[in-house]
């Protein structure tokens, strides 16, 4: 037996060297060669250092790919001599001749690429047939079925795939032939019958390419290699890369393969088999398998194929070599292995492995299950599974019971993950009517802009007939934490019928009809199908993995929440810490509103009257009233406020709690400017509109803003009416004297918005202090304490942050606003309209609100630096919905903030994520160090 020349000196006619050949047990290429030789070629050839069973063959390198390109489609002077030389090895070591009619050699080619790739060339099996070497072949096996059937098969395949021919033709004249002789199946074919279809496909390649079927060998390796290259511009290549951000310039390998035969009678058979169950990871072998096949009737579903533990039973001895080999080759890449395997005549041979893909449910047990076995460490086990897959876990699904016999309506992109039940409707106005009445639904929409928002809000889940993965209805839904299902062309949406069906299925709905929308799957389906709440305390194994991230991520993890309830929620899913709590989002609730409003009407009045009083001088009857009702106002807002603080302080109970103060403009709490508007001179011509009506039209007018968002609002507010400070601040410290009274221990941050001058700092905390002081005296031996600190949202505040950290022991990064302030862009209406436009366009690489922008990144590091630099103990995060975002969490690390803070169901996937950021950079410090 022939052996392979060692890796360094294979000698090429090309300038450089593109091939790397296995067999007789050894290879030239390795698992760690994947650029070069593609994952399918990289592992073929570690399995033959293994020592495992596998055809010989060999590699052409991904860098011939490229050059063949460079060259305008040419393949590089030399290659094709190295090909023949390369042939002429894996004669050599099977005993075969490529093209001899007396004993055959037969390959498949194979396109690989370095990430596994739909949209590449199917592969092309049995190449090298032609009339004569088919002869031999039959001599050979003795078996002319089995000949002709291979004879056949190529053709087929070779003129689909390297000939462009389409493939029904010869679906059709193979099915016109198994109706004619009555046969179920294509084994029921006979010899004679598979011959005839022999000559029918090449008839059928001849008409259509106006050439005959090209008998020789050699020829045929030429445009199956060629075919591969090109390949790899093919249009669903180039789409594929696109949506997966892949490189166009990372080629493709071609592999050409010494034919097995699994088609060689009931001791032959090929199958696919995973190491463990991709869907559970349970560790068992899974797969299917087929007697008397070729690879790509079990792909191709063209029989039923039974369970690979038949096997057990129809070749004891095979499947447990192979059960072995199963489990080598798991310990050798120490990951689940997704395998191809043939069987020809008894003997077992290894066609490919590669990592598996899997389930989220899978990667947690199987990650779990591995660090157990001692296989791989923790930190490998945390690096492997993806965030997504942690959001997964903690979403609803449908009963999968439910899910078989139920009646799909339309497929759709999986946008957002989830399973939703609810009643149709197709406008937001509807859906918000039918909620109030205290039904679910699920919004159904062409597609959706801002203006469907408060539908979205309260929906079940959403689906749209168009848009992307960063459509509007998508990149709300994910924001909002909604099952969405976008883009399903086949849904054709009436409006005006209130109705909708689909095109393929014909499967219709009108408004009112049950619905159940599949997020993670991208589905939706008639009727109410029972769903299953995912529930953090029942998955032990994601509350392993997650403890063991807490062990090694450097970064805390906080979270948003306004109310009790959504405290406790997020410390029970790992929070250790309030990064931000939103004063005035409990300021909409119940009563809360009409006092709020009571007291913006009369709050610059009673302000401007409490300044005379100060200044010593006479105020007038109006003026007395104006401040009466204001602090009326305030003192019944100030109640209510300090039993909500004592409610946070006790869900979270000796960890740290950020309150930031009022930050919305004014008018958010104030009825509309329009609709005021219509109904005082609706009123006036219908004979007079109210006094109180047209007061208020007055105010509302008085503080409208062009631009509320850079209008009055955060400090400023607070230093325009001082009271909203005082009354906060006496909340939050009475509010903490309360629960240290009842025996707990609050932990006070309170927080400045949208500074972006010092001074605005400075004189806030001023007022604040002197307040502070007033409550503790009073509080009669009760010692309370909170930290003052501030948000750095606004650019000057960033670029100032030596300054500032003077004056605050805290900052925390309020992305939302850094990144439209930075950007210029007001957020509601570029998220609505022109961002998406800009990410479809490639204008921006992504969303900037979902994922942190460089620059903003970059101007987080210099407030971090300065900041540290004037106080070096204070304590940085980020409070923006970029803290939930594993690759704005990965940034953070690097800006080496001490915790980010998300929304309570973001919190596990964010205590992944920081932990999987501590590890990269460890291993970028470590790369550095080299
Ligand atoms: P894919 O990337 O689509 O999996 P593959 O190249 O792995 O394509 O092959 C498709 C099918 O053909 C698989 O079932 C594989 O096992 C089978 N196959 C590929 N090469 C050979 C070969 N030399 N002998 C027998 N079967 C083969
Ligand atoms: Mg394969
Ligand atoms: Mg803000």
């Amino acid at each position: 037996m022939a052996t392979i020349s060692p890796v360094s000196d294979r000698p090429h006619k090309a300038a450089k060297r593109y091939i790397y050949a296995w067999g007789g047990g050894t290879a030239e290429g390795d698992a760690t060669m994947r650029d070069l030789l593609g994952g399918k070629g990289a592992g073929l050839a570690e399995m033959t250092n293994a020592g495992l069973p596998v055809p010989p063959g060999f590699t052409i390198t991904t860098e011939a790919c490229n050059d063949y390109f460079a060259s305008g489609e040419q393949l590089p002077d030399g290659l094709w001599d190295d090909v023949l030389t390369a042939v002429k090895e894996v004669e050599q070591l099977t005993g075969k001749g490529f093209g001899d009619a007396a004993n055959p050699l037969l390959v498949s080619v194979r396109s690989g690429a370095k990430f596994s790739m739909p949209g590449m060339m199917d592969t092309v099996l049995n190449l090298g047939l032609n009339e004569r070497t088919l002869q031999g072949l039959i001599a050979l096996t003795g078996n002319e079925r089995f000949g002709w059937d291979a004879y056949r098969r190529f053709i087929q395949m070779f003129g689909r795939i390297v000939m462009d021919v389409p493939g029904e033709q010869f679906d059709h004249a193979l099915d016109a032939k198994k109706h004619a002789r009555g046969a179920k199946q294509d084994t029921d074919l006979t010899a004679d019958d598979l011959r005839a279809l022999g000559d029918e496909f090449k008839a059928i390649v001849r008409e259509a390419t106006g050439r005959d079927f090209p008998a020789d060998a050699y020829e045929q390796l030429d445009l199956a290699i060629k075919a591969v290259f090109r390949s790899w511009f093919g249009k669903r290549a180039m789409d594929y890369r696109n949506s997966q951000k892949i490189a166009h310039d990372l080629g493709t390998a071609v592999n050409v393969v010494t034919m097995v035969f699994g088609n060689m009678g009931d001791d032959s058979g090929t199958g696919v088999a995973f190491t463990r169950d991709p869907n559970t990871g349970e560790n068992t072998l899974f797969g299917e398998y087929l007697t008397n096949a070729q690879g790509e009737d079990v792909v191709a579903g063209i029989r039923t194929a039974p369970k690979i533990a038949q096997m057990q039973t129809d070749m004891p001895e095979v499947y447990a070599e192979f059960q072995r080999i199963g489990q080598q080759l798991e310990s050798h890449y120490r990951d689940v292995q997704d395998l191809e395997f043939t069987i020809e005549r008894g003997k077992l041979y290894m066609l490919q492995t590669r990592s598996a893909k899997r389930t989220a449910a899978a990667a947690v047990r199987i990650a779990v299950d591995m660090v157990d076995e001692g296989l791989i460490s923790k930190e490998e086990a945390i690096a492997r599974i993806e965030p997504a897959h942690v959001d997964q876990l903690l979403r609803a699904t449908f009963d999968p019971a439910a899910l078989k016999g139920a009646t799909k309506i339309v497929n759709g992109l999986n946008a957002s993950p989830g399973a939703a039940v609810g009643r149709a409707v197709f406008d937001a106005d509807t859906a918000v009517e039918w909620v109030d009445k205290g039904e679910k639904v699920i919004l159904v929409r062409i597609e959706t802009s801002p203006d469907d928002f408060h539908g979205m809000a309260v929906a079940q889940g959403i689906i749209t007939a168009r848009g992307g993965a960063t459509s509007h209805a998508a990149v709300v839904a994910r924001q909002i934490g909604k099952p969405c299902v976008a883009g399903s062309a086949d849904l054709l949406v009436d409006y005006a019928g209130k109705q909708a069906h689909c095109n393929v299925t014909g499967t219709e709905f009108k408004e009112g009809d049950w619905v159940s929308l599949d997020g993670s799957a991208g589905a939706l389906y008639l009727g109410q199908l029972p769903t299953v709440e995912a529930r953090f305390e029942d998955q032990p194994e994601l509350q392993k993995v997650l403890g063991w991230a807490d062990g090694i991520r450097r970064m805390q993890v906080w979270t948003n929440a306004d109310k009790p309830e959504e405290a406790a929620q997020a410390r029970s899913y790992g929070a250790q810490g309030i990064g931000l709590c939103r004063t005035e989002h409990m300021f909409r609730e119940g009563e809360r509103l009409e006092i709020v409003r009571g007291a913006i009407l009369v709050a610059n009045e009673a302000t401007r009257a409490k300044a005379k009083a100060a200044a010593g001088e006479q105020l007038s009857a109006d003026e007395q009233d104006a401040i009466t009702t204001f602090d009326v106002a305030m003192s019944k807002l100030e109640a209510l406020q300090q039993g909500d603080f004592e409610g946070i302080f006790e869900a979270m109970d000796g960890l740290p709690v950020v309150v930031r103060l009022i930050d919305p403009p004014l008018h958010e709490f104030l009825p509309n400017l329009e609709e005021q508007l219509v109904k005082v001179t609706r009123a006036e011509s219908a004979g007079g509109a109210s006094e109180e009506d047209k007061v208020l039209l007055a105010t509302i007018k008085s503080m409208h803003e062009q631009n509320p968002m850079l209008g009055l609002r955060g400090c400023r507010l607070g230093l325009m009416i001082p009271d909203f400070v005082k009354v906060q601040t006496r909340a939050i410290l009475n509010a903490q004297i309360a629960v240290v009274k009842a025996g707990g221990n609050p932990i006070a941050k309170i927080m400045i918005p949208l500074v972006g001058h010092v001074n605005e700092l400075a004189r806030t905390r001023e007022l604040l202090e002197a307040e502070a002081k007033a409550v503790r005296e009073a509080a009669g031996g009760v010692e309370v304490d909170y930290k003052f600190g501030t948000m750095i949202e606004v650019p000057r505040g960033a670029l100032t942050a030596d300054e500032i950290a003077k004056e605050a022991s805290f900052f925390s990064f309020g992305t939302n606003d850094l990144t439209q302030m930075t950007f210029g862009f007001s957020r509601d209406d570029a998220e609505g309209g022109f961002l998406l436009k800009y990410v479809e366009d490639k204008i921006l690489p992504v969303n900037p609100f979902q994922t942190l922008d460089d620059a903003i990144a970059d101007l987080m590091r210099i407030a971090v630096e300065k900041g540290r630099g004037a106080r070096p103990d204070l304590e940085v995060g980020i409070c923006g919905e970029h803290g939930g975002d594993p690759e704005s969490i990965a940034k953070c690390e690097r800006i080496g903030l001490d915790y980010v803070s998300c929304s309570p169901f973001r919190v596990p996937v964010a205590r992944l994520a920081a932990a999987q950021a501590t590890l990269a950079a460890r291993a970028s410090l470590a790369e550095r160090d080299k």
